[in-house]
């Protein structure tokens, strides 16, 4: 029998969840797949319900974290087998190589003489990165990754002498024994491009709402400036279309939940930038539930920002790398055909597992959420669950530590 608890995913509800159950006096492991810890809110620029910066939440729960010792992180990670039963489960877990020493380095100096790129899958292709790198400042660990894939011969070459970079490690598994498991995979947005009639990866600036977040973000590719990536000039004209993905059975068949407040939020970005810039929603429903129900009213109040009740049927290039929505007005009956600087698709939240397996017994619903798995002590939360917010999420996370600490607990 073991005590110890496992965490599938290194995201809000994760850590929550590994924390929660660690400061009970459980060993707790977390097995993230990416080299940090943090998830999605990692990538965004301010998150509800106090729009702070994700470096303000993260870094506590990183605090937390760094203080106990019985949480032990496992980054590049994936869980590959299971045997065993509730109470008493054997896990083995494959680990990539990352190449680089376990103390923190700063290979800030080596990594800008490398010659090799590829997109940055952090900035939602919206830069490059490096073979040698680190997603963002406040990362944790805060360890860079050798991706040798993206080095180029002369980079490869020239890091094949470093003493502090192992260019031979392999991946290799381990075993653990843990009693409960909690599963906080997370969601991923869901792939813009398979809206054709919406110009997701075709019409230049004709962007999704995550990667403005990467925009808006200090540390994004734009050092936090709401530009045109084509051009990096100020957009004076704006469109934000909601439920791009959700809502359609072709697509995501429910409400993502945050689109409607990623967006207001994202008005807000632009209304502190660029006072100036028109903005124009096109939307089906606006949810703003509970108490962000101000914050729809705050926007609502803002004199260029402007709701139009109609769904857009396409977004096509125009001229000078500008977008042309066609839309109709459902409330004046109108066809509209309208040109914008700049199109974000307020795009919809799809459970990472929707298009990934794991290596455990969980059942699955038709649209990819976890149902069940609690009888054999395996607690799934957070948006592996259904579509949240980061509050809510933390504290789906909180729900089953509790959960899988009394399944350890009543053995
Ligand atoms: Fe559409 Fe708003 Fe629901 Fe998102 S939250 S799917 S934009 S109604």
């Amino acid at each position: 029998m073991s005590n110890a608890i496992l965490v599938v995913g290194g995201g809000f509800s994760g850590l929550t969840a590994a924390i929660e159950a660690a400061e009970l006096g459980h060993d707790v492991y977390i097995v993230e797949k990416s080299p940090w810890l943090g998830g999605r809110v990692a990538q965004l620029n301010k998150y509800f319900p106090k729009l702070c910066p994700p470096s303000c939440g993260l870094e506590i729960q990183f605090q937390r974290i760094r203080k106990n010792p019985h949480i032990h992180c496992l980054t590049m990670a994936n869980v590959v087998g299971l045997s065993g039963v509730k109470g008493n489960y054997s896990v083995r877990v494959r680990l990539e190589p990352r190449r680089t020493p376990a103390h923190n380095v700063d290979f800030t100096f080596l990594a800008s003489t490398l010659d090799g790129e590829c997109a940055s899958e952090f900035d939602f292709g919206l830069a490059k990165r490096k073979g040698l790198y680190k997603a963002m400042p406040f990362a944790y660990p805060a360890r860079y990754v050798l991706d040798k894939s993206t080095l180029s011969k002369s980079d490869a070459a020239r890091l094949a002498g470093n003493k502090q970079l192992d260019m031979a490690e392999e991946a290799r598994e381990i075993e653990l024994s843990v009693g409960a498991i909690v599963i906080a995979t997370g969601w991923k947005p869901y792939d813009v491009t398979r809206l054709t009639n919406l110009g997701a990866g075709s019409v230049k600036n004709c962007i999704s709402n995550m990667q403005l977040e990467r925009l808006a973000s200090p540390f994004g590719p734009t050092q936090g400036k709401l530009v045109r990536p084509t051009d990096g000039r100020t957009p004076h004209t704006v469109a934000f279309v909601q439920c791009a993905g959700s809502r359609d059975q072709n697509h995501l068949n429910y409400c993502s939940y945050i689109c409607c407040m990623a967006t207001l939020k994202q008005c807000l970005y632009f209304a502190e930038q660029h006072p100036d810039t028109q903005i124009t929603v096109f939307y089906i429903d606006l949810r703003a539930p509970g108490r962000y129900v101000k914050v729809l009213e705050k926007v609502q109040a803002l004199p260029n920002v402007h709701f139009i009740k109609g769904k857009v049927a396409n977004v096509v290039q125009a001229k000078d790398d500008c977008c042309e929505i066609q839309a109709e007005d459902a409330i004046r009956g109108e066809k509209l055909t309208l040109n914008y600087d700049l199109v974000v698709l307020a795009t919809g939240m799809q459970p990472t597992l929707a298009t990934e397996e794991l290596a455990l017994p969980v059942a699955k619903d038709q649209d990819g959420f976890i149902a069940g798995g609690e009888e054999a002590g395996i607690f799934a939360c957070g948006c592996a669950v259904m579509p949240l917010d980061v509050t809510r999420s933390a504290q789906s996370g909180t729900a089953a530590a509790l959960k899988a600490v009394q399944t350890v607990k009543g053995r």
